[in-house]
Protein backbone atom coordinates (compact mmCIF):
# COMPACT_ATOMS: atom_id res chain seq x y z
CA UNK A 1 0.00 0.00 0.00
CA UNK A 2 1.59 3.27 -0.98
CA UNK A 3 1.00 6.63 0.56
CA UNK A 4 -0.22 8.02 3.96
CA UNK A 5 -3.81 7.10 4.35
CA UNK A 6 -6.03 9.60 5.59
CA UNK A 7 -6.90 9.73 9.63
CA UNK A 8 -10.38 8.81 10.57
CA UNK A 9 -11.72 9.81 13.86
CA UNK A 10 -11.94 6.43 16.11
CA UNK A 11 -9.93 3.89 14.12
CA UNK A 12 -10.65 0.38 13.98
CA UNK A 13 -8.72 -2.23 16.63
CA UNK A 14 -6.71 -5.31 15.09
CA UNK A 15 -5.53 -7.22 17.79
CA UNK A 16 -3.40 -9.99 18.38
CA UNK A 17 -3.11 -12.56 21.80
CA UNK A 18 0.15 -13.92 22.75
CA UNK A 19 -1.36 -16.17 25.84
CA UNK A 20 0.66 -15.75 29.04
CA UNK A 21 3.73 -15.05 27.15
CA UNK A 22 6.20 -13.58 29.61
CA UNK A 23 3.51 -14.55 32.82
CA UNK A 24 5.72 -15.16 35.47
CA UNK A 25 3.10 -17.62 37.40
CA UNK A 26 -0.62 -18.17 36.45
CA UNK A 27 -3.64 -15.77 38.10
CA UNK A 28 -6.62 -17.94 39.38
CA UNK A 29 -8.81 -17.25 37.34
CA UNK A 30 -6.66 -17.05 33.64
CA UNK A 31 -7.07 -18.44 30.97
CA UNK A 32 -5.91 -16.12 27.79
CA UNK A 33 -7.07 -18.79 25.34
CA UNK A 34 -10.71 -18.17 26.23
CA UNK A 35 -10.01 -14.12 26.14
CA UNK A 36 -8.40 -14.30 22.53
CA UNK A 37 -11.92 -15.28 21.05
CA UNK A 38 -10.99 -15.15 17.19
CA UNK A 39 -7.98 -12.60 17.32
CA UNK A 40 -4.77 -14.43 16.30
CA UNK A 41 -2.85 -16.08 18.84
CA UNK A 42 1.36 -16.23 19.02
CA UNK A 43 1.72 -14.56 15.71
CA UNK A 44 5.43 -14.32 14.06
CA UNK A 45 6.20 -10.85 12.62
CA UNK A 46 5.33 -11.84 8.81
CA UNK A 47 1.52 -12.33 9.92
CA UNK A 48 1.16 -9.42 11.91
CA UNK A 49 2.75 -7.02 9.12
CA UNK A 50 0.27 -8.75 6.52
CA UNK A 51 -2.95 -8.76 9.15
CA UNK A 52 -2.12 -5.13 9.51
CA UNK A 53 -1.99 -4.09 6.14
CA UNK A 54 -5.33 -6.38 5.19
CA UNK A 55 -6.74 -4.81 7.79
CA UNK A 56 -5.76 -1.15 6.21
CA UNK A 57 -6.45 -2.30 3.00
CA UNK A 58 -9.87 -3.76 4.06
CA UNK A 59 -11.07 -0.53 5.86
CA UNK A 60 -9.42 1.78 3.45
CA UNK A 61 -7.71 3.76 6.89
CA UNK A 62 -5.23 3.61 9.11
CA UNK A 63 -5.70 1.01 11.79
CA UNK A 64 -4.90 0.42 15.59
CA UNK A 65 -3.14 -2.71 16.62
CA UNK A 66 -3.04 -4.20 20.38
CA UNK A 67 -1.51 -7.06 21.59
CA UNK A 68 -3.17 -8.83 24.53
CA UNK A 69 -3.30 -11.67 26.90
CA UNK A 70 0.66 -11.61 27.94
CA UNK A 71 2.74 -9.68 30.42
CA UNK A 72 4.16 -8.22 27.43
CA UNK A 73 6.91 -6.29 29.43
CA UNK A 74 8.17 -9.37 30.84
CA UNK A 75 9.18 -11.30 27.68
CA UNK A 76 12.82 -11.07 27.05
CA UNK A 77 13.58 -7.80 24.99
CA UNK A 78 14.47 -9.50 21.94
CA UNK A 79 10.88 -11.14 21.84
CA UNK A 80 9.39 -7.77 22.28
CA UNK A 81 11.97 -6.01 19.70
CA UNK A 82 10.76 -8.69 17.19
CA UNK A 83 7.15 -8.34 17.58
CA UNK A 84 7.49 -4.18 17.58
CA UNK A 85 9.40 -3.63 14.77
CA UNK A 86 6.77 -4.11 12.04
CA UNK A 87 4.18 -1.91 13.62
CA UNK A 88 6.72 0.82 14.14
CA UNK A 89 7.62 0.06 10.37
CA UNK A 90 4.01 0.01 9.47
CA UNK A 91 3.45 3.30 11.85
CA UNK A 92 6.08 5.46 9.64
CA UNK A 93 3.66 4.19 5.94
CA UNK A 94 0.54 5.83 7.82
CA UNK A 95 -0.95 1.73 7.83
CA UNK A 96 -1.00 1.89 11.88
CA UNK A 97 -1.72 4.62 13.30
CA UNK A 98 -2.27 3.23 17.24
CA UNK A 99 -0.37 0.75 19.07
CA UNK A 100 -1.38 -0.87 22.87
CA UNK A 101 -0.14 -3.48 24.98
CA UNK A 102 -1.43 -5.33 27.83
CA UNK A 103 0.47 -5.52 30.88
CA UNK A 104 1.00 -6.53 34.95
CA UNK A 105 1.82 -3.85 36.79
CA UNK A 106 4.62 -5.42 38.45
CA UNK A 107 6.94 -4.89 35.32
CA UNK A 108 6.56 -1.25 34.79
CA UNK A 109 10.36 0.21 35.17
CA UNK A 110 11.56 3.28 33.58
CA UNK A 111 13.75 1.60 31.78
CA UNK A 112 10.48 -0.29 30.04
CA UNK A 113 8.91 2.63 29.56
CA UNK A 114 11.24 4.22 28.06
CA UNK A 115 11.79 0.63 25.91
CA UNK A 116 8.12 1.50 25.12
CA UNK A 117 8.19 4.92 23.97
CA UNK A 118 11.04 4.67 21.48
CA UNK A 119 9.09 2.09 20.22
CA UNK A 120 6.26 4.31 19.91
CA UNK A 121 4.00 2.61 21.86
CA UNK A 122 0.66 5.06 22.77
CA UNK A 123 -1.68 3.50 25.33
CA UNK A 124 -0.56 0.87 28.38
CA UNK A 125 -3.23 -1.22 29.34
CA UNK A 126 -2.06 -2.37 33.37
CA UNK A 127 -4.46 -5.81 34.88
CA UNK A 128 -5.03 -3.90 37.81
CA UNK A 129 -7.62 -5.88 39.04
CA UNK A 130 -8.02 -4.61 42.75
CA UNK A 131 -6.85 -2.34 45.10
CA UNK A 132 -6.96 -4.27 47.57
CA UNK A 133 -4.02 -6.24 49.05
CA UNK A 134 -5.53 -8.73 50.53
CA UNK A 135 -7.92 -9.05 46.81
CA UNK A 136 -4.82 -9.34 45.29
CA UNK A 137 -2.95 -11.97 47.08
CA UNK A 138 -5.48 -14.14 46.91
CA UNK A 139 -5.88 -13.84 43.00
CA UNK A 140 -1.99 -15.22 43.06
CA UNK A 141 -1.33 -11.57 41.28
CA UNK A 142 2.11 -11.06 42.79
CA UNK A 143 2.18 -7.17 43.59
CA UNK A 144 0.33 -5.01 46.11
CA UNK A 145 -1.87 -1.89 45.37
CA UNK A 146 0.95 0.28 46.01
CA UNK A 147 2.69 -0.92 43.56
CA UNK A 148 -0.05 -1.03 41.15
CA UNK A 149 -0.98 2.75 42.00
CA UNK A 150 3.21 3.60 41.50
CA UNK A 151 3.01 1.78 38.44
CA UNK A 152 0.29 3.86 36.86
CA UNK A 153 1.70 6.63 37.99
CA UNK A 154 5.27 5.86 35.71
CA UNK A 155 3.03 5.25 32.74
CA UNK A 156 1.33 8.53 33.41
CA UNK A 157 4.60 10.50 33.90
CA UNK A 158 5.86 9.20 31.15
CA UNK A 159 3.50 10.91 28.66
CA UNK A 160 1.73 7.03 27.73
CA UNK A 161 -2.30 6.67 27.67
CA UNK A 162 -3.41 4.28 30.28
CA UNK A 163 -6.05 2.22 30.53
CA UNK A 164 -6.99 0.53 33.73
CA UNK A 165 -8.33 -3.09 34.03
CA UNK A 166 -10.71 -4.21 37.40
CA UNK A 167 -12.12 -7.67 37.95
CA UNK A 168 -14.72 -7.08 40.84
CA UNK A 169 -15.75 -10.23 42.68
CA UNK A 170 -11.92 -11.72 42.88
CA UNK A 171 -11.92 -14.70 45.73
CA UNK A 172 -12.19 -12.56 48.60
CA UNK A 173 -12.94 -9.26 47.68
CA UNK A 174 -16.45 -7.55 48.91
CA UNK A 175 -18.13 -4.93 47.28
CA UNK A 176 -16.42 -2.18 49.66
CA UNK A 177 -13.40 -3.18 47.88
CA UNK A 178 -14.44 -3.40 44.29
CA UNK A 179 -15.93 0.31 44.86
CA UNK A 180 -12.67 1.58 46.44
CA UNK A 181 -10.71 0.23 43.18
CA UNK A 182 -12.82 2.29 41.14
CA UNK A 183 -12.68 4.96 43.09
CA UNK A 184 -8.55 4.75 43.60
CA UNK A 185 -8.65 4.35 39.60
CA UNK A 186 -10.75 7.57 38.91
CA UNK A 187 -8.07 9.48 41.29
CA UNK A 188 -5.27 8.31 38.99
CA UNK A 189 -7.62 9.83 35.69
CA UNK A 190 -6.74 7.14 33.21
CA UNK A 191 -7.34 7.55 29.54
CA UNK A 192 -9.73 5.39 30.38
CA UNK A 193 -11.25 1.75 32.45
CA UNK A 194 -12.29 -2.21 31.22
CA UNK A 195 -14.56 -3.92 34.25
CA UNK A 196 -14.16 -7.43 33.83
CA UNK A 197 -16.49 -9.14 36.21
CA UNK A 198 -14.63 -12.69 37.60
CA UNK A 199 -15.93 -15.80 35.64
CA UNK A 200 -15.00 -19.44 36.46
CA UNK A 201 -13.11 -20.78 33.24
CA UNK A 202 -12.85 -24.66 32.71
CA UNK A 203 -8.78 -25.35 34.08
CA UNK A 204 -8.46 -22.82 35.84
CA UNK A 205 -7.21 -22.70 39.98
CA UNK A 206 -10.64 -20.60 40.14
CA UNK A 207 -12.47 -24.19 39.04
CA UNK A 208 -10.69 -25.67 41.34
CA UNK A 209 -11.71 -23.06 44.06
CA UNK A 210 -15.67 -23.55 42.96
CA UNK A 211 -15.30 -27.37 42.92
CA UNK A 212 -14.52 -27.62 46.80
CA UNK A 213 -16.60 -24.87 47.71
CA UNK A 214 -14.12 -22.27 48.27
CA UNK A 215 -15.32 -19.88 45.62
CA UNK A 216 -18.99 -18.89 45.27
CA UNK A 217 -19.25 -17.07 41.99
CA UNK A 218 -21.19 -13.67 42.00
CA UNK A 219 -25.14 -13.63 40.71
CA UNK A 220 -25.82 -12.12 37.61
CA UNK A 221 -27.84 -9.30 39.72
CA UNK A 222 -25.61 -8.29 42.14
CA UNK A 223 -22.73 -8.08 39.70
CA UNK A 224 -24.79 -6.02 38.06
CA UNK A 225 -25.56 -3.74 41.27
CA UNK A 226 -21.94 -3.75 41.91
CA UNK A 227 -20.51 -2.65 38.53
CA UNK A 228 -23.49 -0.11 38.98
CA UNK A 229 -21.46 1.11 42.05
CA UNK A 230 -18.04 1.24 40.31
CA UNK A 231 -19.18 2.97 37.46
CA UNK A 232 -20.25 6.04 39.77
CA UNK A 233 -16.37 7.14 40.75
CA UNK A 234 -15.38 6.68 37.18
CA UNK A 235 -18.17 8.36 35.47
CA UNK A 236 -18.23 11.23 37.99
CA UNK A 237 -14.13 11.66 37.20
CA UNK A 238 -14.73 11.87 33.41
CA UNK A 239 -13.07 8.00 33.14
CA UNK A 240 -14.77 6.34 30.06
CA UNK A 241 -15.28 2.63 30.36
CA UNK A 242 -14.65 1.35 27.29
CA UNK A 243 -15.62 -2.59 28.44
CA UNK A 244 -17.62 -4.07 30.69
CA UNK A 245 -17.75 -8.20 30.49
CA UNK A 246 -15.31 -10.74 28.36
CA UNK A 247 -16.49 -10.34 25.02
CA UNK A 248 -19.29 -12.89 24.36
CA UNK A 249 -17.86 -16.04 22.31
CA UNK A 250 -18.54 -19.64 21.45
CA UNK A 251 -15.01 -20.54 23.28
CA UNK A 252 -16.26 -18.83 26.05
CA UNK A 253 -19.38 -20.21 26.86
CA UNK A 254 -17.95 -23.56 26.27
CA UNK A 255 -15.24 -22.88 29.03
CA UNK A 256 -17.19 -21.20 31.19
CA UNK A 257 -18.41 -23.19 34.34
CA UNK A 258 -20.00 -20.76 36.71
CA UNK A 259 -20.26 -17.09 36.75
CA UNK A 260 -21.80 -13.48 35.90
CA UNK A 261 -22.11 -14.12 32.15
CA UNK A 262 -24.28 -12.30 29.96
CA UNK A 263 -24.26 -11.35 26.46
CA UNK A 264 -25.44 -7.99 27.13
CA UNK A 265 -23.62 -7.70 30.28
CA UNK A 266 -22.42 -3.93 29.81
CA UNK A 267 -25.53 -2.85 29.04
CA UNK A 268 -27.51 -3.89 31.92
CA UNK A 269 -24.64 -2.50 34.14
CA UNK A 270 -25.00 1.11 32.63
CA UNK A 271 -28.63 0.77 32.65
CA UNK A 272 -28.60 0.04 36.11
CA UNK A 273 -25.84 2.78 36.69
CA UNK A 274 -28.06 5.11 35.16
CA UNK A 275 -31.41 4.54 37.28
CA UNK A 276 -29.14 4.85 40.37
CA UNK A 277 -27.90 8.22 39.17
CA UNK A 278 -31.00 9.76 37.82
CA UNK A 279 -33.07 8.42 41.23
CA UNK A 280 -30.69 10.58 42.97
CA UNK A 281 -31.36 13.58 41.20
CA UNK A 282 -35.11 12.44 40.87
CA UNK A 283 -35.61 11.37 44.25
CA UNK A 284 -38.15 8.46 45.39
CA UNK A 285 -41.46 8.39 45.59
CA UNK A 286 -42.21 9.93 49.19
CA UNK A 287 -39.43 12.22 48.74
CA UNK A 288 -39.62 15.71 47.60
CA UNK A 289 -39.94 15.21 44.05
CA UNK A 290 -36.37 16.33 42.83
CA UNK A 291 -34.67 17.07 45.79
CA UNK A 292 -37.20 19.30 47.33
CA UNK A 293 -37.83 21.43 44.13
CA UNK A 294 -41.07 19.77 44.01
CA UNK A 295 -44.20 21.91 43.71
CA UNK A 296 -46.32 19.56 44.05
CA UNK A 297 -47.96 18.46 40.51
CA UNK A 298 -45.51 15.63 39.46
CA UNK A 299 -46.04 13.28 42.35
CA UNK A 300 -48.66 11.62 40.66
CA UNK A 301 -48.12 7.96 39.48
CA UNK A 302 -48.73 6.26 36.08
CA UNK A 303 -49.91 2.88 35.89
CA UNK A 304 -47.10 0.15 35.59
CA UNK A 305 -47.38 0.00 31.66
CA UNK A 306 -46.90 4.09 32.22
CA UNK A 307 -50.25 4.75 29.80
CA UNK A 308 -51.84 6.78 32.39
CA UNK A 309 -51.35 9.66 34.76
CA UNK A 310 -47.44 11.30 34.89
CA UNK A 311 -44.69 11.56 35.53
CA UNK A 312 -44.07 11.94 31.90
CA UNK A 313 -40.02 10.93 31.55
CA UNK A 314 -38.99 12.58 27.80
CA UNK A 315 -35.81 10.57 26.84
CA UNK A 316 -34.17 12.12 23.35
CA UNK A 317 -33.30 8.96 21.15
CA UNK A 318 -29.37 8.88 21.10
CA UNK A 319 -30.19 7.95 24.92
CA UNK A 320 -33.22 5.61 24.67
CA UNK A 321 -31.52 2.23 24.45
CA UNK A 322 -29.13 3.85 27.31
CA UNK A 323 -32.32 4.44 30.00
CA UNK A 324 -34.49 1.51 28.61
CA UNK A 325 -32.17 -0.37 28.84
CA UNK A 326 -31.88 -4.70 27.84
CA UNK A 327 -35.71 -5.21 27.47
CA UNK A 328 -36.58 -2.52 29.60
CA UNK A 329 -34.36 -3.73 32.16
CA UNK A 330 -33.28 0.34 32.45
CA UNK A 331 -36.58 1.37 32.77
CA UNK A 332 -37.90 -1.51 35.34
CA UNK A 333 -34.43 -0.18 37.25
CA UNK A 334 -35.85 3.17 37.57
CA UNK A 335 -39.11 1.80 38.72
CA UNK A 336 -37.16 -0.07 41.47
CA UNK A 337 -34.69 2.98 42.30
CA UNK A 338 -37.30 5.75 42.54
CA UNK A 339 -40.29 3.83 43.37
CA UNK A 340 -42.71 5.38 40.71
CA UNK A 341 -43.88 4.18 37.47
CA UNK A 342 -42.85 6.33 34.30
CA UNK A 343 -44.36 6.94 31.00
CA UNK A 344 -41.71 7.55 28.17
CA UNK A 345 -41.68 9.37 25.33
CA UNK A 346 -38.42 8.93 22.95
CA UNK A 347 -37.92 12.41 21.24
CA UNK A 348 -35.86 13.45 18.53
CA UNK A 349 -32.86 15.31 19.40
CA UNK A 350 -33.29 19.12 18.71
CA UNK A 351 -30.72 20.73 16.87
CA UNK A 352 -27.56 22.09 19.53
CA UNK A 353 -29.74 20.33 22.14
CA UNK A 354 -27.63 18.32 24.73
CA UNK A 355 -28.85 14.54 25.01
CA UNK A 356 -30.60 14.83 27.89
CA UNK A 357 -33.77 13.22 29.72
CA UNK A 358 -36.80 15.45 30.68
CA UNK A 359 -39.10 14.71 33.65
CA UNK A 360 -42.42 16.81 33.91
CA UNK A 361 -42.15 20.43 32.98
CA UNK A 362 -39.63 21.86 35.14
CA UNK A 363 -36.63 19.22 35.85
CA UNK A 364 -34.15 18.33 33.23
CA UNK A 365 -31.55 15.22 33.63
CA UNK A 366 -28.57 15.83 30.93
CA UNK A 367 -26.76 13.00 30.63
CA UNK A 368 -23.06 13.56 28.62
CA UNK A 369 -22.18 10.50 27.29
CA UNK A 370 -18.53 11.28 26.94
CA UNK A 371 -17.72 12.47 30.62
CA UNK A 372 -20.38 11.13 31.85
CA UNK A 373 -21.77 13.42 34.21
CA UNK A 374 -25.75 14.09 34.74
CA UNK A 375 -27.02 17.20 36.57
CA UNK A 376 -30.24 18.53 37.25
CA UNK A 377 -31.64 21.94 35.94
CA UNK A 378 -34.54 24.07 36.15
CA UNK A 379 -35.85 25.02 32.80
S1 LIG B 1 -0.64 -11.80 34.36
FE1 LIG B 1 -2.44 -11.68 33.03
S2 LIG B 1 -2.05 -13.07 31.36
FE2 LIG B 1 -0.59 -13.59 32.97
S3 LIG B 1 -1.57 -15.20 34.18
FE3 LIG B 1 -2.11 -13.28 35.18
S4 LIG B 1 -4.05 -12.64 34.22
FE4 LIG B 1 -3.16 -14.25 32.91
Amino acid sequence: MAGRLPRRAASKVVPFFLPNRGCPSRCVYCDQSVAAGTAPQDPCPAEIEACLRDAATRFRAPVETAFFGATFTAMPRSEQERLLAPILRLKREGIVDRLRISTHPAHIEEDVLAFLREHEVDVLELGIQSFSDRVLAAAGRGVTADQSEAACRRVLEAGLELVVQLMPFLPDSTQQDDVESARRTAALRPSAARIFPTLVLEGTLLAGLLADGRYRPATLEKTVARVARMLEPLHEAGVPVLRIGLQPSERLEESLQAGPYHPALGELCRAAWLARAMAKVIGRRGEPFGQGEHDGDHDVDANADGRTGGPVLSVSRELASLVLGHRRFGLKRLHEETRRSWKVQVEEKTAGAAPGVSIGDNLVVTVYTAGVRLERERK
